[in-house]
């Protein structure tokens, strides 16, 4: 797939749209004009990739919509070089976002048509997270923890208690929290039993599901 001026005008009008609607993270809007999210569309659908929608990416599964995925980045107030975990790698976008905002990312997928078809996407683009696991991501990854932030890209029905125990203090965890719809929430670590809550509104999200395929 090529990168076209076309495609990067259409970039720029969805940086315009994200900033009328509150995101103002400065590294994050200019990532997303950066970043061609038609490479993680199946072909075809490409005049998608642009607009300010979920998208379906196969096996019941959809690529985040771009404001989504801008607020939920601007949350993890990233610094470069930090150790993020991310739960649902789906399509890799927001993989990408993370890589390109200079963290070690770490993702966890748990539909292994989805983990094998992003793993090499992202190879084939240069995109180098430190680690892709096929796994269950209530559990996170004890082997690589702690984490400087967590991001969840699918609705939890709870808090699993393994990822707040791998985080560090003063790291913070982002996390659409419910059933039907999502509170998008973040918690911050104060110490090694207390965490700070905050809410940001509501969410729609795929389920984050239990039990591999
Ligand atoms: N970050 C993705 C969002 C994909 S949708 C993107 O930008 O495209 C959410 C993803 O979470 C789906 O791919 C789904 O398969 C995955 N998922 C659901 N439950 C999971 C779990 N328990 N562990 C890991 N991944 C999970």
């Amino acid at each position: 797939m090529k990168d076209t001026d076309k495609h990067r005008g259409l970039r720029n009008q969805l940086v315009s749209l994200l900033k009328e609607k509150g995101i103002v993270d400065k590294n994050v809007l200019a990532t997303i004009a950066n970043i061609p999210r038609h490479f993680f569309l199946d072909s075809g659908f490409e005049n998608f990739a642009y607009q300010d929608k979920a998208f379906p990416i196969g096996e019941e599964q959809t690529i985040s919509q771009p404001y989504t995925v801008a607020f939920q980045t601007q949350l993890l107030e990233l610094k470069k070089g930090q150790k993020v975990l991310e739960i649902g790698t789906g399509s890799g976008y927001q993989t990408a976002v993370l890589f390109a905002l200079g963290a070690h990312v770490y993702s966890i997928e748990r539909q292994n048509k989805l983990f094998k078809k992003t793993k090499k996407l992202l190879e084939n683009l240069g995109i180098r997270p430190k680690h892709l696991s096929f796994g269950d991501g209530y559990k996170g990854l004890p082997d690589h923890a702690p984490f400087d932030s967590i991001i969840v890209t699918a609705g939890a029905p709870i808090i699993p208690q393994a990822l707040m125990a791998q985080l560090k203090i003063g790291g913070r965890l982002v996390i659409p929290l419910g059933e039907d719809v999502q509170e998008m929430t973040v918690l911050i670590r104060k110490n090694e039993t207390q965490f700070e809550k905050h809410e940001f509104g509501e969410f729609r999200f795929v389920p984050l599901l239990e039990n591999k395929n």
